[in-house]
């Protein structure tokens, strides 16, 4: 079975500092919110790392980030569904 894009799509909201800086528009999948890269102001790192390649939502925190540039849709929809199946475990169809 093929997983759902949503789901795949959470691979890209991690290592992401290039796909992200490159996108103009970007959402987070667990506020929901959508905002153009240059807002966002934390990225972090792996813990035995000190490069920080991985964007943080400026309005929650979280390492829950993607762009357009993934190739992914950048709307509420999208995002709510990546939330559902991310953090509550409801693959919706
Ligand atoms: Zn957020």
């Amino acid at each position: 079975m093929n997983k759902p894009e949503y789901i795949k799509a959470q691979s890209f909201s991690s290592n992401n500092r290039d796909q992200i800086l490159q996108s103009k528009r970007c959402g987070c999948f667990y506020c929901l919110a959508i905002f153009p890269p240059d807002i966002i102001e934390k990225w972090q790192g792996d813990d035995d790392s000190n490069i920080s390649e991985t964007a943080v939502c400026p309005f929650c925190n979280r390492d829950s980030v993607i762009g357009d540039v993934s190739g992914y849709p950048i709307n509420v929809n999208f995002l709510q569904r990546m939330y559902m199946a991310c953090f509550r475990d409801i693959i919706i169809e």
